[in-house]
């Protein structure tokens, strides 16, 4: 077996057995991202300098007898988390040549704990889409079949762990950016509760909906990824001070007394077939362990792709007024005047996708349309947090599909923004309602490509998520999987 193939828990016994040392595992996914990226395109820095001296410095720490639970593990990291003296270019022209002053929390906290930073992936252009195919640098492949989409935005985070370039990632979750790629590539992905983890440092696309989270290749190293990065940060005034649960800990065999609700919305027509039988599997994994299932209705689920296409782009075009060519990334020489010159950087800078949500944002928060879109929009939000709420009465988990197909061949949606915003339906409620969500693979489709199944929770329920997901998992037996690779 090849190092790069431990997941992270295997990985945490050879290192600190000494039978494996953080500079042979690093190598190793050197190695290995030589060896497939070059199709995969997970990639957009691969930081080796820099990782291999983390390793040597966690190899130390380890032979002192003092690592943590991340110590020497090889990480990627989705592209819009701000990476001191390394470029952080959120898949963005505008951002090309951004060089971070400072670190985000979450890195910050992986590098006290000693993890090896491997590189920074592929992304939506700031984080706006679902399949990678907007990064203005690479376009990810899906590692289980070549020509299809890694899923977004953090498809290089999914693709990397999926390909087993790296034992796990950072991506993060504005509408379902870590679930969605974690479900097309097979591989896990937490969406945390809005507030579990600081988004200091993390570029801002939706600050509402915004969460960093985990990609990994099993329920456990999800667990203890998000030990190594939850908690209140004062950098971060929407980070909420509340002690940190041990993920950990929550891993447990058996769901007695455990109730799981059914949302039949989440079941609707358009549903793939092969989606409906992996969940349905799943559903019955989870009874098979002990758990009850409950029918549950979340009758307001029709709104949410218009609230939350409505909410999240308004935000956008607010967050992101800051990219004007003066104190960040590219600037156009040309210009004329400094209108000019702001024009012209924003033209250029910006992508399609990207200029179209500002263009909607713009409009939804402008004075005379602001009360018909965004505050009717913010209403709504309101009821879709109330039916959580009231779903969470009658019910410990929820589950569903992830997204309402597999991963589809890359370009099929070029020109239909709408099918893909459609297609985040079973994901953004969750980010609307600040909700934690997890998605762990599921299954295959008849042609092969991964299937994820979702579960949500109430607010700062992760150890129940995690908890099913275990289960979950030990039920479908799909952890650590990797496709063959060419
Ligand atoms: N696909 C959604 C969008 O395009 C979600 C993106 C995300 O979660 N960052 O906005």
């Amino acid at each position: 077996m090849n190092p790069y193939e431990l997941s992270i828990g295997q990985a945490r016994t050879e290192l600190d057995a000494g039978r494996l040392s953080s500079r042979e595992l690093t190598l190793s996914c050197l190695q290995r991202i030589k060896d497939v990226d070059e199709t995969i395109q997970s990639f957009l820095r691969i930081t080796e300098e820099e990782a291999l001296g983390q390793a040597d410095a966690a190899d130390k720490q380890i032979a002192a007898g003092k690592a943590e639970p991340l110590c020497g593990i090889p990480l990627s990291i989705k592209d819009l988390l701000c990476t001191k003296g390394i470029v952080t270019s959120c898949g963005s022209k505008i951002l090309e040549n951004f060089v971070p002053p400072y670190d985000a929390t979450v890195i910050e906290k992986l590098k006290d704990q000693g993890t090896v930073i491997i590189g920074k992936v592929a992304m939506d252009e700031f984080a706006m889409g679902s399949t990678s195919e907007n990064c203005a640098f690479a376009v990810p492949d899906n590692p289980w079949k070549k020509g299809f989409v890694a899923g977004g935005s953090s498809g290089g985070s999914a693709s990397s762990v999926a390909a087993m370039e790296c034992l796990g990632s950072l991506g993060s979750d504005t509408g379902g950016s870590i679930r969605q790629p974690a479900s097309l590539c097979g591989v896990v992905g937490m969406k945390p509760t809005y507030g579990r983890v600081s988004r200091y440092g993390l570029v801002a696309f939706a600050s509402s909906l915004d969460q960093i989270g985990p990609l990994s290749r099993d329920v456990t190293d999800c667990a203890m990824m998000m030990n190594g990065i939850a908690g209140y940060d004062k950098r971060d005034s929407t980070s909420i001070q509340k002690a940190t649960p041990d993920y950990s800990a929550s891993l447990s065999q058996g769901l007695k007394g455990m109730k799981v609700g059914i949302p039949r919305e989440y079941f609707a027509a358009g549903l793939d077939k092969d989606v409906a039988a992996v969940v349905e599997n799943g559903i019955q994994i989870l009874r098979d362990a002990g758990a009850e299932t409950v029918d549950i209705s979340l009758p307001h689920t029709e709104y949410c792709v218009a609230v939350y296409y409505l909410i999240a782009p308004a935000e956008a075009s607010s967050n992101l007024a800051r990219y004007d060519g003066v104190a960040y990334g590219y600037r156009e020489m040309d210009a004329e005047s400094l209108v000019d010159m702001y024009r012209e950087t924003r033209s250029h800078g910006f992508g399609d996708e990207v200029k179209r949500r500002i263009l909607i944002g713009t409009y939804a928060l402008s004075s005379g349309y602001y009360d018909a879109y965004y505050k009717k929009a913010s209403q709504v939000r309101t009821l879709i947090l109330q039916d959580f709420q009231k779903a969470y009465e009658s019910c410990d988990v929820i589950i569903s599909p992830v997204t309402p197909t597999p991963a589809w061949q890359k370009g099929v949606h070029a020109d239909d923004p709408l099918a893909l915003y459609l297609s985040d339906i079973l994901t953004i409620s969750a980010n609307l309602a600040g909700i934690p969500g997890i998605s762990v693979p599921g299954g295959f489709s008849a042609d092969g490509l991964p299937i994820g199944i979702q579960l949500q929770a109430a607010h700062f329920q992760e150890e129940t998520l995690f908890k099913a997901a275990y289960n979950l998992e030990l039920g479908t037996k799909l952890a650590n999987r990797c496709p063959e690779l060419g």
